[in-house]
């Protein structure tokens, strides 16, 4: 913890006094343009890829970036999509994949996870993604591959969300999908043409 609570001391000492306006006008006001879904991997940080300023993201992060379809019945992923689009009014929403991802490398090489079951039943949520790439051979253009194909997979999960659907139809909302080049800090854009995405849009 040592590191955290320097970094917290500094962070009140030589960052937020600069801040101290926004701060002070985000005390009173949420209104974030973007709903950013990213990936939980420590690499992988949504406000500095995008320089954003505090306010400016609602973030979702999951292993491996996965958005479970829609199922009626609360849970995590689902209430704060739904509160960033219905309450929240975002305008954008990202699903960021990266590269050297452990989820998707998991499923690429299909490594045993008998050891966390848990996290084996939550990569089901990227069944599809599967599916499209299961005939490449294992390696790392089949992890680059699946990335991919899971960052669509996951938006087409995504527009599942009633709010989504609902913000999608009103033309509210634009999605994106985005891979993050750990090694170049590279971001690439997909594209989203001829995708259910893009259909729902
Ligand atoms: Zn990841």
């Amino acid at each position: 913890m040592q590191d955290l609570t320097e970094g917290v001391a500094r962070f009140q000492r030589e960052v937020f006094p600069a801040k101290a306006g926004l701060f002070t006008h985000l005390a009173a006001n949420h209104t974030p343009h973007t709903l950013f879904i990213g990936c939980s991997d420590a690499r992988v940080v949504p406000e500095l890829i995008t320089q954003g300023e505090p306010g400016e993201l609602f973030v979702i992060r999951t292993a491996g970036n996965l958005v479970p379809a829609y199922t009626p019945g609360a849970n995590g992923v689902t209430a704060s999509i739904e509160y960033a689009v219905s309450v929240l009014g975002v305008s954008d929403i990202v699903i960021c994949g990266h590269s050297a991802c452990g989820a998707m490398t998991a499923l690429a090489e299909d490594q045993d996870l008998t050891g966390a079951p848990t996290v084996a039943e939550w990569l089901r949520h990227a069944d599809a993604a599967v599916a499209r790439t299961a005939g490449m051979a294992a390696g790392p253009e089949k992890v680059g591959a699946l990335v991919r194909q899971n960052v669509y997979a996951q938006l087409t999960n995504l527009t599942t969300h009633p709010s989504v659907a609902r913000a999608l139809a009103e033309k509210k909302v634009t999605l994106h999908g985005w891979v993050f080049d750990i090694p170049t800090g590279r971001v690439e854009a997909l594209d989203l043409t001829g995708t259910g995405a893009a259909l729902a849009a």
